[in-house]
């Protein structure tokens, strides 16, 4: 037997297989980590295939070394997974290998030394000469097994008594494996009785879990319609025979609230996979998978690869985000496009939900590809009012504030009533630039070309990509102006200026400055949602998952931040984002309201978004995509090249164009594609790397795989890296 062996696969970017004979008696499986011999070392590698024919001479072949774990890391599905996601996204083995293996497998399992009592009778005067002995003994009569560190530090002992008493025989020390990371215990709930919609949803979905003929399903609910108890229905029809279920939540999205949903109803059969493990927790999680010990998995993109051997279902919530995919390092994968793959390898079926499916999605949807389910009413309350108020009408009545007199007014009710208020601004940062009014300098960072952001605490001008900072400026370094001050809006300034309105209410902010400390998102959201305080500001942070009934009213503060990104996707992010805050309002007995300010009141996004009517926007948005061929219509491909040298950069992304260009030619593509740039990227320097782009469009994928394949192994000088992405989501 011989076994085709990937190596070192952290030192290096390989496809490469090398072969090695599976020594009498080893218990080697595909799937396995070892040790096999390599250039003279013993090196880390992965068993991929067996076989009996091996590639080359015998005589030259070595032998496996040791096998490193008692199961194999991966099973035959999760390689043929593998090898897909390698043709798919174009990259290495090895690098889809590191991606689907868990973080921190080689810190193994964590283990915790144990105490505990041997003989029960113990007599005093055994030990008058050994007083601190027999106080630990008389604890351990009460409280044994404890952890060892636990008791020193309770009884101020030291470990030298410890191991007297262990020499005697009248303790044993010894080591058991704990998990890091433990969901909180949560009171168990129980199902509530699914309303005719809910219903026709689980049965369809169900049927196809039991029929062993997978199927894959848009379930588009609007919020509040009771999606997540679908889910749960499903995950409990799915662990009934005997299979287990992931479920995919945006990063965003797993806040507390969510995972108590999944932890009330199966309890310690969750795993949750989120960001802010560290990597020996990310590894206690997966054991759990591979131990058996769960069948659910509540997780961010990487638990697609959670690693079932029965695996029923997947269900991916909120399938329009953008967090799915991985876009800054490769393999460039949707986590999405990887359930699909994954479901019709493993035979599981796939529900993708939203109340604002992606374009792609909903229009596969329509076209038959998936099955279309829906979820038309909220389950508690009615859908909330939504005013639009356009903003420039607003300074041509004199009021120049960051608040509308409607939004203004609203808030004030809010305070007066005791209900809470969520105000929205998208993305911390994007808009509090500083500019000068008299010739519209703006400071940007020297290192990465994006305007500075102003940080009010410290008077202090900071880059987000690097770090820069600089004092804030007292004049134009221009035109000498003295009018050089801040523009636009950061969370900060909502906050100040609530406190200057409103100098009674009790406020909370939510974004990446206060959230940084680990713990602190779910700190911030359980003291609101005590009512703690009245008035939440917030990011995007503040989405899915905030299900707080006392929230009678959402503001966003400027509906244009997300309408102006550059990029083809800006109306629907919009039209998302909208609807995602607006869904946060009214969700309990009391009715509620959503005000949007904008300086676009006409735009169908907007209007759209107000009436909460998915469909229309649908058919707005879908007109120009097919005009501009965009996603559905096209595939697109981001080829960007980077360097410290910009005439180099350029000139290499001028060869990449001419690269692209050929390998189209000599496909002989007949079918619609355009190939874009060279252009300098939306941010043209990062880290003092200056970033070229080149967009390739095609109506065929295959094309961009073949030009992608050709880029990659093109020659460039030496200090250029070139990224591709192959269906970028942000662009
Ligand atoms: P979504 O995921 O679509 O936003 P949820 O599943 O969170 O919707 O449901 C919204 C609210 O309605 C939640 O508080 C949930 O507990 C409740 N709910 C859902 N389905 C039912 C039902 N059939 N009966 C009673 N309450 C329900
Ligand atoms: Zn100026
Ligand atoms: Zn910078």
């Amino acid at each position: 037997m011989f076994a085709e062996v990937i190596v070192e696969i952290k030192a290096s970017n390989t496809d490469r297989l090398y072969t090695y004979k599976v020594p009498e008696g080893m218990d080697l499986e595909v799937g396995m980590r070892v040790l096999v011999p390599f250039k003279n070392r013993l090196v880390e590698g992965y068993v991929v295939s067996l076989t009996d024919k091996p590639s080359y001479s015998l005589e030259k072949i070595k032998s496996v070394y040791k096998i490193l774990d008692k199961y194999p890391i991966f099973n035959e599905k999760m390689i043929k997974l593998a090898k897909w996601m390698r043709d798919y996204y174009k990259c290495y083995f090895s690098e889809v290998f590191q991606t689907i293996m868990p973080a921190g497998i080689d810190r193994g399992e964590k283990k915790v030394k144990l105490v505990r009592l041997k003989i029960e009778d113990v007599f005093e005067e055994d030990f008058k000469k050994a007083p601190r002995q027999y106080e630990v003994l008389r604890y351990l009569k009460k409280r044994s097994p404890i952890k060892l560190s636990e008791l020193v530090k309770i009884l101020n002992t030291d470990y030298g008594t410890i191991r007297a008493l262990e020499k005697k025989g009248y303790i044993e020390v010894y080591e058991e494996e704990i998990s890091r990371f433990q969901v909180r215990d949560v009171e168990k709930t129980f199902p509530p009785i699914l309303t005719e919609e809910q219903k026709r949803a689980v049965e369809e979905v169900k049927k196809s879990i039991f029929s062993g003929q997978p199927d894959a399903y848009l379930l588009f609910g609007v919020t509040g319609s009771g999606k997540t108890e679908v889910y749960l229905k499903l995950i409990e029809e799915t662990v009934k025979i005997g299979k287990s279920a992931i479920v995919l939540v945006p990063e965003i999205a797993l806040t507390p609230q969510t995972i108590e949903r999944f932890v009330s109803r199966f309890g310690n059969r969750v795993a949750v996979i989120h960001s802010g493990l560290s990597p020996g927790e990310r590894f206690d999680e997966w054991r759990k998978v591979k131990n058996k010990e769960v069948d659910v998995v509540v997780g961010v993109r990487s638990a697609v690869f959670a690693p079932f051997d029965n695996l029923g279902l997947i269900i991916i919530d909120e399938e329009h985000e953008a967090t799915y995919k991985q876009s800054d390092t490769r393999p460039r994968y949707n986590a999405k496009e990887v359930a699909e793959k994954r479901c019709e390898i493993e035979k599981a079926v796939l529900v993708m939900a939203s109340a604002t499916p992606s374009l792609e999605t909903y229009y596969k949807a329509i076209k038959g590809d998936y099955k279309l389910l829906k979820l038309t009413r909220r389950i508690k309350a009615s859908m909330p009012e939504i005013e639009v108020v356009n903003m420039s009408d607003e300074l041509a009545k004199g009021n120049n504030s960051i608040f509308s007199r409607k939004l203004f007014s609203y808030i004030k009710e809010n305070l007066k009533k005791g209900e809470q208020t969520i105000l929205f601004l998208n993305r911390r940062g994007y808009s509090s630039f500083v500019a000068c009014r008299d010739c519209g300098y703006v400071p940007k960072c020297p290192n990465c070309d994006i305007s500075l952001t102003y940080h009010f605490e410290d008077k202090k001008l900071v880059c987000h990509y690097c770090g820069y900072e600089e004092p804030m400026r007292e004049t134009c370094p221009k035109c000498g102006s003295k009018r050089i001050r801040y523009m636009g809006i950061g969370t900060e300034r909502v906050e100040m200026d609530i406190k200057k309105f409103f100098p009674e209410a009790r406020v909370l902010r939510m974004d990446v400055d206060t959230t940084r400390r680990k713990g602190s998102h779910e700190k911030i959201f359980y003291e609101f949602k005590n009512g703690k305080a009245d008035i939440l500001i917030g990011t995007q942070m503040i989405s899915k998952g905030f299900d707080i009934p006392n929230v009678t009213l959402v503001g966003v503060i400027l509906a244009d931040i997300t309408l102006n990104l550059p990029d083809f996707r800006s109306s629907e992010r919009t039209f998302q984002l909208l609807t995602q805050v607006a869904g946060r309002a009214g969700r309990g007995e009391k009715p509620g309201r959503v005000v949007i300010q904008t300086y676009e009141d006409n735009h169908y996004s907007i209007l759209t978004a107000k009436e909460q009517d998915y469909v229309k926007f649908f058919r707005e948005e879908i007109k120009y995509r097919e005009i501009f061929k965009y996603p559905p219509f096209a595939h697109l491909m981001n080829i960007v090249v980077s360097g410290e040298d910009e005439e180099k950069v350029k000139n290499a992304s001028a060869n990449t164009y001419l690269a692209c260009q050929k390998v189209i030619n000599k496909l002989q593509v007949k079918s619609y594609n355009k190939i874009l740039g060279p252009a300098p990227a939306p941010i043209s320097k990062i880290n003092n790397r200056y970033r070229w782009q080149v967009i390739v469009k095609s109506e065929e994928r295959e094309v961009l795989e073949e030009i992608a394949e050709y880029v990659q192994n093109m020659k460039y000088p030496k200090d250029i890296r070139v990224a591709v992405d192959i269906d970028p989501l942000n662009i």
